[in-house]
């Protein structure tokens, strides 16, 4: 084959990545090429995702090679360079999401032949079908087991060569501005999963829930860029880490087989949604009056990121404390979160408001209970809530306690909510 475009989209690395491999392995000309489009908008994610570009197109320069960069709709720019360089096929990373398999489905009624890769997950969504019937998982356990045998393919090195064509005009990254947050790309993703895996892996089924220790490995938003390969980080890790990455997979499975997961029920229930603006509003600044809810809503907005724990602690209260609906908790966080992704962020949503998949869609977290259980010095909340900074332990997590901080929002325990 004498040319081909590697179309990038959330897989922004070199190595192990199947698409770029098979390229460099099969055609004389390879282009590697990133559309930004305007109907994927980054939101605050931008300047990460502008990192990452800038780091990948040095990976490829340091390979004879090069990121092309265009502005506009992604098929549409991805077709008019296949023109300019008489490519003969599209490498893609295969996605999941609804709009990702809108774009795979337009490029593929193209002219040019699309070759989907994996690469995005450990074990590729639809691989894995349970033995009762079905076409996904809809449980985890079960999948964790399948997951955990599945015979996985052997992790890729980077290519030597990146051999692209001479006289593509490469297009300019768009500047940004100067930014204090976490650093995309490959490179400081690798370096993190790499001192992460030597000091913190042993520690992590202890402390993974240790809200003030922040004790879990932060590379969520390498893995929702594909800055690092999931499988490649599976081989090198062990333990209950693995675990988490296989929900990872987990989600991404459902949401291959039910791409409506962001605006509809999974498990359709009937629920009465509060239309309360004034306390979607308070959840949204930290401002129920519940501490540990606060503690968690502010991180979000301080750094684009907040705990596990966290995430499950406030989403619980907005769905069945607060009643408000789902979608408008997952919509906060898909826009906020630096790892914010459909199928992670939604399936979680649903899985917490008991239309996903959980086996038991009436658990509620009690959010005081949690509190002093996963945070019993108090510090998650003093750090992140100043009002409450001079409180000792044994009553910074109580509601109401102090002058200048509201009295909390929600009227009650969940109905028929089983408390934990
Ligand atoms: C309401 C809610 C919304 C969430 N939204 C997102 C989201 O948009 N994007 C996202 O990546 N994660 C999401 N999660 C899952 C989880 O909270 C984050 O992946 C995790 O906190 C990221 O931090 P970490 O990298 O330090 O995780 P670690 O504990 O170090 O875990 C390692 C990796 O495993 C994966 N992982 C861990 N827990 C989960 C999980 N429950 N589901 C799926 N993958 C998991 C992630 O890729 C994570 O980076 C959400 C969870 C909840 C409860």
């Amino acid at each position: 084959m004498d040319t081909v475009i590697v179309l990038f989209t959330r897989d922004l690395r070199v190595h192990d990545h199947p698409a770029l491999a098979t390229a460099c392995a099969q055609a004389r000309h390879v282009v590697p090429l990133f559309v930004l489009d305007p109907a994927v908008p980054a939101g605050p994610r931008t300047p990460f995702l502008l990192d990452c570009l800038a780091d990948l197109r040095e990976h490829l320069r340091a390979r004879a090679g090069d990121l092309v960069v265009r502005h506009g709709d992604t098929v549409t720019e991805t077709m008019k360079l296949a023109g300019e360089v008489s490519a003969e096929a599209v490498h893609t990373s295969a996605d999941v999401s609804a709009l990702a398999r809108r774009r795979e489905d337009r490029l593929a009624a193209g002219r040019i032949p699309l070759r989907r890769f994996p690469g995005l997950t450990v074990v590729p969504p639809g691989a894995l079908l349970p033995s009762g019937g079905g076409d996904h998982y809809r449980v985890f356990t079960p999948y964790w087991r399948a997951w955990s045998q599945y015979p996985r393919r052997a992790v890729l090195d980077p290519p030597e060569r990146v051999p692209i064509p001479a006289g593509i005009e490469a297009g300019r990254l768009p500047g940004r501005e100067p930014y204090t947050g976490m650093r995309g790309g490959e490179k400081a993703a690798r370096a993190r999963a790499e001192r992460w895996l030597r000091l913190s892996l042993d520690e992590y089924a202890e402390g993974r829930d240790d809200l003030a220790g922040d004790r879990t490995s932060r590379l969520s938003p390498y893995l929702r860029f594909g800055c690092l390969s999931p499988l490649e980080l599976v081989t090198k890790a062990a333990g209950a880490f693995v675990r988490q990455l296989c929900w990872r997979d987990f989600h991404h499975q459902v949401t291959f087989a039910f791409p409506e997961i962001d605006r509809r029920d999974y498990r359709p229930r009937e629920v009465n949604w509060r239309d309360d603006q004034d306390a979607v509003q308070a959840w949204k600044e930290g401002m129920t009056g519940m501490p540990i809810v606060d503690a968690g809503m502010r991180q979000l907005a301080a750094e684009g990121w907040m705990h596990n724990r966290a995430r499950l602690i406030t989403a619980t209260y907005l769905v069945k404390y607060l009643r408000v609906d789902w979608r408008i908790g997952a919509r906060h966080f898909w826009e906020l979160l630096l790892d914010g992704d459909v199928a992670n962020n939604y399936g979680n949503w649903q899985w917490v408001a008991g239309t996903g998949n959980d086996t038991r869609p009436n658990r509620a977290f009690n959010p005081l209970r949690q509190a002093r259980r996963f945070d019993p010095e108090g510090e998650y909340v003093r750090r992140h809530v100043p009002e409450l900074a001079g409180l000792p332990a044994d009553r910074v997590h109580e509601p109401g306690r102090q002058a200048g901080y509201p009295s909390p929002l929600h009227p009650s325990d969940p109905p028929g909510g089983r408390r934990l």
